[in-house]
């Protein structure tokens, strides 16, 4: 039997205000049974961080601590999954940490600078993280991004 729907939301979708500081956030209705995931960014950097691309991020303690905090999450979806639930992530589009068909890719070092930045197709390292994570659980989800 198939049960309810779990949506494990990207957390500023649910809060707004760990996003940085001037970007809107983008509309969304949560429906359903919601786990709200840890937001990466703010716990790393604070919420007086700079914009960030992809690049910044795809390094090690950036990763293991996506994995960490990952761990309970798919410790849920997993259980939820065995239950019978359908299991849908929703990721933030153009993050690059919640993206899930669309990232920012750009950083090449030296002064702050958001110019250069450029959306592209692929995850954040965030969701690419739990995206192996659930994986290797062989957990079935189905994933979608908004804003
Ligand atoms: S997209 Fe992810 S990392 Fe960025 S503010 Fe939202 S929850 Fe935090």
């Amino acid at each position: 039997m198939t049960r309810d729907s779990i949506h494990l939301i990207a957390h500023c979708l649910l809060n707004p205000h760990t996003r940085l500081k001037g970007l809107q956030p983008p509309a969304f209705e949560p429906e359903g049974a919601v786990v709200q995931l840890p937001c990466p960014e703010a716990l790393l950097l604070g919420l007086d961080r700079w914009a960030v691309t992809f690049e910044q991020l795809d390094h090690p303690i950036f990763r293991r601590l996506a994995q960490e905090l990952i761990r309970p999450v798919a410790d849920l979806a997993e259980m939820f999954s065995d239950n019978g639930h359908r299991v849908v992530v929703v990721g933030v589009a153009k993050s690059p940490s919640c993206g899930i068909f669309t990232t920012t890719f750009g950083f090449e070092g030296g002064l702050p600078r958001t110019a250069e930045h450029r959306h592209v197709a692929g995850p954040g390292v965030f969701m690419e993280e739990l995206a192996q994570e659930l994986a290797e659980r062989r957990i079935e989800v189905e994933w979608m991004e908004v804003g």
